[in-house]
């Protein structure tokens, strides 16, 4: 069948979170807390892991996405000795987080071929969003970043869907939201596992956005697409429905 529609990730795949690193660092700056840690590397590991870990138990749904935030800041705060020893309340560090976030709005950006390909892409895809998140999260990033008006309300984020990526029912709920059979949709991210195969494992046509071009190191299976920019998306589309079209 011909791909009709799009779904995508958003985090490294539209949205660059590489530029989290410079807002970490500056939020800690500014906090006076930077200092407390032996140097950057380690004041970045420390938030990677935290957030890891944190992010994690939201997605299996054991904390709630504000819980995550919160958690994360407690244990954060706590580790550096910069809390008291009953640790922040919960206001107090939804404060500081929310501090973070406000910080990190203001330096938030796509990538540069994220607005490109989706405009060549509009005329003659359905285009939507599936991602591992909270719904009202990732419409204000996608807002702030200046991509929502080309995917309306069709963005489905765990949270609402109640399981995340790699589960199937999540991939086929972004199918039925764009009105599509699986076999007509693309699934387009930058993690080979949960993206890519679990896209494919739900029977879309899974495509691994390989930034990094670490292809050469991973076995990707023969039935997944792989681009390096979101500028070959369209051609990769046009040409796999070109060869699906019947001969005359
Ligand atoms: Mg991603």
């Amino acid at each position: 069948m011909l791909i009709r529609g799009v779904l995508f990730d958003i985090d490294d795949t539209l949205f660059d979170s590489g530029s989290e690193a410079d807002s970490v660092l500056a939020y800690l700056a500014m906090q006076g807390l930077l200092d407390r840690f032996p140097d950057s590397d380690a004041a970045l590991g420390l938030w990677r892991e935290l957030k890891e870990r944190h992010y994690d138990r939201f997605l299996n749904g054991e904390l709630t996405f504000a819980e995550q935030q919160r958690e994360r800041t407690r244990e954060l705060l706590a580790r550096i000795g910069a809390s008291t020893q009953a640790g922040l309340s919960g206001e107090e560090a939804a404060a500081w987080f929310a501090g973070y976030q406000a910080h990190r709005h203001a330096t938030r950006a796509p990538f540069p071929d994220a607005e490109p390909a989706l405009k060549t892409l509009e005329p003659d895809f359905r285009l939507g969003i599936v991602s591992n998140s909270s719904a009202d999260h990732q419409r204000r990033k996608l807002d702030t970043i200046g991509l929502l008006s080309y995917f309306g309300d069709r963005i489905i984020c765990s949270d609402q869907h109640g399981a995340a990526k790699p589960a199937v029912s999540i991939f086929l709920a972004g199918c039925t939201m764009l009105g599509l059979q699986p076999q007509e949709v693309a699934y387009v991210g930058d993690n080979f596992k949960t993206d890519a195969m679990g896209a494919h494992q739900a029977g879309l046509r899974g495509i691994w956005l390989d930034r990094a071009n670490d292809n050469a190191s991973v076995a990707v299976h023969a039935d997944i697409g792989v681009i390096h920019s979101l500028n070959e998306l369209k051609g990769t589309l046009v040409a796999q429905n070109s060869d699906l079209q019947p001969e005359y």
